[in-house]
């Protein structure tokens, strides 16, 4: 059976490529509303409980399950894996920021890093309209075919939307802030921002969704993954001991009465949704608690791969946090130490063992769940820029950087803001014409979502996308309505080096304001 299915993929595939225009419009139009590290695990006794109403019905009328994120699952590298269907080899964003390796610096990374195209560039040369409102990392914003409205982070206050006169337009429209500058005690404030974020986000959103001069319509919602981030310590304040029981009392429902708002938000979606639009509800990543934090850079001195000279250590920690490693590699930094080949695969092996290997002293307890190769979760010409080694943790594990120099030791309690943190599972939902209503019983993946939009709008898919189309959340009835077919569709988007060298020097002065880091 499955050799047939195997055979009549391949002979269809076969027949599909190379025939046809680039577009055929099936009728049919996308709409995608990113719900930031929205997770199953909070939201299924809510749903139970009755307090989602809407998300609940796009579940019981639609198709539903878990979204499996990227890995490192960050929203960077996440959203730009959705708006693409590339993986991050390919797509060149593995965080927020990269690494610059002449300089031994950190930088920003922004949507001039992006290598391969977003959906709306297919769209856009196909003359078709997309609008794209505050998806993270479209900072600075594409010219397109419509309307573009740049997603977290900024940075500036201005220059954020395409076309730019729409800037004057948005009265009110507030950008996300950086959250790790929640300071205890200013709770407040940041919920504060967060609603005014909300408002003002969801309000241009619908506006704009209302209009319905486009095809595809692409809106993501920051603030869910930013309140859990900081506010998940008050809901379980017991179990955690650390937080002032008082003020846990006052913040114990700020996620979930945030929630019953953004479900308000999702219902004026769908109530502004037409027969033709296929909604999905996604998230980038999920999100759980943090109870304990191992340092990752503490560990590596501890083990011994760290020199005085940083430059000079074998392995490299290099992002703020988070499980990455990279090797010193002589061919890859100016002052490398490690050869590539036999020395390398070594270490790579011996990191990998003593990472699975590693235990909280204070309670026995596994740490690190899985270890990757960056050469085997991702294929591309940009893989030389990933980091060598990617780790995720077991759940209430957070990875964090410490260093030799500080007080305390190679574990404890999470020293960042953060009180809560990415898991790789993410929501899936989609409601609309071809749907099949039910819950999906394997996960799909973030990857596939690019490659399934442009099926759905009757735009070839490049055979060169890693993403395929998804088939379980369909019925039958789609085959007819819009065939999936592939072309030799060039993938790569062409950003001038002039434009790239003005950014990297504007990064350069913003990088002197603490704003950034
Ligand atoms: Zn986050």
């Amino acid at each position: 059976m499955k050799s047939r299915t195997l055979v009549f993929l391949t002979l269809s595939l076969a027949f599909l490529v190379g025939c046809g225009a680039r577009t055929q419009p099936t009728g049919l139009r996308v709409a995608v509303i990113g719900l930031d590290g929205a997770t199953w695990n909070l939201l299924d006794p809510w749903i139970e409980e009755g307090i989602l109403p809407n998300i609940e019905r796009i579940r019981r009328e639609g198709f539903s399950t878990g979204l499996l994120s990227v890995v490192p699952p960050l929203s960077a590298p996440a959203w730009t894996t959705a708006i693409t269907g590339t993986n991050p080899g390919r797509h060149g964003i593995f965080n927020f920021d990269h690494f610059d390796r002449e300089r031994f610096l950190p930088f920003p990374a922004t949507s001039l890093d992006r290598k391969t195209k977003a959906v709306w560039e297919y769209l856009t040369e196909s003359n078709r309209r997309s609008i794209a409102v505050a998806i993270p990392l479209t900072s600075p914003p594409d010219s397109l075919n419509g309307v573009m409205i740049s997603g977290f982070p900024h940075l500036s206050e201005s220059g954020f939307t395409f076309p730019p006169e729409l800037e004057q337009e948005l009265v009110g429209y507030r950008l996300h802030k950086y959250g790790e500058y929640l300071m205890d005690e200013h709770e407040d404030a940041f919920l504060n921002h967060l609603y005014a974020v909300r408002e003002s986000h969801g309000r241009v959103g619908l506006d704009l969704y209302r209009r319905k001069d486009w095809d595809l319509f692409w809106f993501v919602f920051l603030g869910t993954d930013k309140i859990q981030h900081f506010f998940w310590k008050f809901m379980d304040a017991e179990q955690r001991g650390d937080v002032d029981p008082a003020t846990a009392e006052m913040y114990r429902h700020a996620i979930r009465d945030f929630w019953i708002d953004i479900d308000r938000l999702v219902g004026d979606f769908v109530e502004a949704t037409d027969s033709n639009t296929v909604l999905f509800v996604v998230s980038d990543h999920g999100f759980g608690p943090i109870h304990r934090e191992m340092r990752v850079l503490r560990w590596l001195w501890d083990e011994g791969y760290c020199d005085i000279n940083p430059t000079r250590s074998r392995v490299l920690y290099l992002p703020h946090y988070g499980g990455e490693l990279a090797i010193n590699r002589k061919d890859r930094f100016p002052n490398g130490v490690v050869a590539p080949g036999e020395e390398y695969e070594q270490l790579m092996s011996e990191l990998t063992e003593k990472l699975l290997a590693v235990r909280d002293p204070a309670n026995g307890k596994r740490v690190v769940s899985e270890v990757f190769r960056a050469d085997r979760i991702y294929s591309g010409p940009h893989l030389d820029e990933a980091p060598d080694l990617l780790f995720l943790p077991e759940p209430g594990y957070f990875f964090g950087r410490g260093s030799p120099m500080e007080e305390g030791g190679t574990f404890g309690v999470p020293s960042y803001t953060f009180s809560a943190f990415h898991d790789m599972r993410g929501i899936f939902l989609v409601r609309g014409p071809h749907v099949r209503p039910g819950r999906g019983e394997k996960d799909l993946r973030l990857l596939d979502l690019a490659p399934t939009a442009l099926r759905l709008l009757g735009e070839t898919i490049p055979l060169r996308m890693d993403g395929r189309p998804f088939e379980g959340p369909f019925e039958e009835s789609l085959e007819g309505a819009a065939p999936i077919r592939f072309a030799d569709r060039p993938i790569e988007r062409e950003v001038s080096d002039r434009r790239i060298g003005e950014m990297r020097e504007k990064l350069d002065k913003l990088q002197a304001l603490p704003y950034l880091r």
